[in-house]
């Protein structure tokens, strides 16, 4: 199994929090494509080195950045490029885009059906007004229904919605209506982040002169609680740390980034990952659309203590855990790197922070908020 990554690196215009690489300009887009192009003929033997039978792309998502910013007619290029230097399935596949709901009309909805997109991600964000002018999207709440009205009305019967809570002018309040209209729509999936200050943001820079004061722990975590009772009331599943589904709707895509299944990045910002090597493309498009430049990207060689770190902590996001015997074989080194935290291991499992359930180690989903603490101590 093997994945592909497509970062488009575009949007109308930069949300307040957002640190995804992306530019507003528009002249560049036209360069794109013919970038684009150049990259995967420099770059369709990414997967040769694995067995034939894992090969074949089993999921294709492209993210961004905004790829509804693009046309049907560019995206269907794209797609058909695609195609062309990559192994598909003759079936069906997991195809996911992302779309702001700004740019969901239905004949881009029917377009993006044409094209074979079965998995619509919408980054809804709130259902509150002033929260989405705050946050500087380009939607309101209205527009947001809109989107997932013309998508199901188009035969889209797999959505994915994103929501952000922990800012200060979110209440609980409002988070739980939030939380209800989102439930209401009945998306498959839903994923929710808490607000952080990413680098080079317009965020990071309020910050900094003390016009933006993150909400406090406390209030985040309620609103971490509120979604995992609420959502777990609505019938969905808390699969990982920010994500919850139907049955049968997990996100085939990240979930492959989550066991470690290979991946090709391609575009200006995107990662990759095979083997023990992960590389990544620079965040410039403009490098990435100048037909004489062909460094684009840099790469590191996993050591076996990322090797391990990176299997615990992706197996510890996820409900089901990590089994320990997966762990142990992750490198050659981690029998000796798993007992090595033994002591630690086995404290977080007496205060009940960790939990073993036949061979796998669980965070239980009340300590979910506190995972990254719990993970960063496991780490060797
Ligand atoms: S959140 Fe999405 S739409 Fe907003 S700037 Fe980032 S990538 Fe663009």
């Amino acid at each position: 199994m093997a994945g592909i990554y497509l970062h488009i690196p575009f949007c109308n215009s930069k949300c307040i929090y957002c640190g995804f690489y992306s530019v507003v300009g528009r002249e560049i887009r036209e360069k794109f494509v013919p970038a684009l192009r150049r990259e995967i003929s420099l770059r369709r033997n990414f997967f040769d080195t694995l067995p034939k039978e894992q090969q074949t792309i089993k999921t294709l998502y492209i993210g961004g950045g905004t790829p509804s910013v693009l046309p049907i007619a560019t995206l269907s290029e794209i797609v058909a490029l695609l195609r062309d230097n990559f192994s598909f399935p003759d079936g069906a596949f997991e195809f996911t885009i992302e779309v702001n709901p700004d740019d969901v009309t239905k004949e881009y909805a029917a377009g993006l059906k044409r094209l074979g997109v079965n998995r619509v991600s919408v980054g809804i964000q709130s259902f509150e007004d002033t929260h989405l002018r705050w946050m500087a999207r380009r939607h309101n709440a209205e527009e947001a229904g809109e989107a997932f009205a013309i998508l199901r009305e188009e035969g889209f019967d797999n959505i994915s919605a994103d929501l952000i809570f922990g800012f200060p002018l979110l209440s609980m309040a409002q988070w739980e209506s939030n939380l209800k209209k989102l439930t209401a729509l009945s998306p498959e999936h839903i994923s929710a982040y808490q607000l952080s200050i990413d680098e080079n943001t317009p965020l990071e820079r309020l910050a900094s002169k003390g016009h933006f004061i993150p909400a406090d722990e406390a209030a985040c975590s309620l609103q971490y609680s509120m979604l995992q009772s609420l959502l777990k009331e609505a019938g969905y599943e808390q699969y990982e740390i920010s994500n919850f589904a139907k049955r049968g709707f997990f996100s085939r895509h990240n979930s492959g980034y989550w066991e470690r299944v290979p991946y090709l990045g391609l575009g200006p910002g995107a990662h990759s990952f095979i083997g023990k090597k992960r590389e990544w493309n620079f965040n410039s498009v403009e490098d990435y659309c100048r037909e004489d430049l062909f460094e684009i990207r840099q790469g590191e060689t996993l050591t076996e203590s990322d090797i391990y770190n990176e299997t615990l902590m992706l197996g510890l996001r996820k409900s089901e855990g990590v089994a320990v015997e997966k762990l142990l074989k992750s490198c050659s080194s981690a029998p000796r790197f798993f007992e090595g935290s033994q002591e630690i291991f086995n404290r977080y499992l007496s205060a009940g922070f960790l939990i073993k359930e036949g061979e796998r180690i669980k965070i239980p989903p009340e300590k979910y908020f506190v995972s990254d603490g719990i993970i960063r101590d496991l780490f060797v």
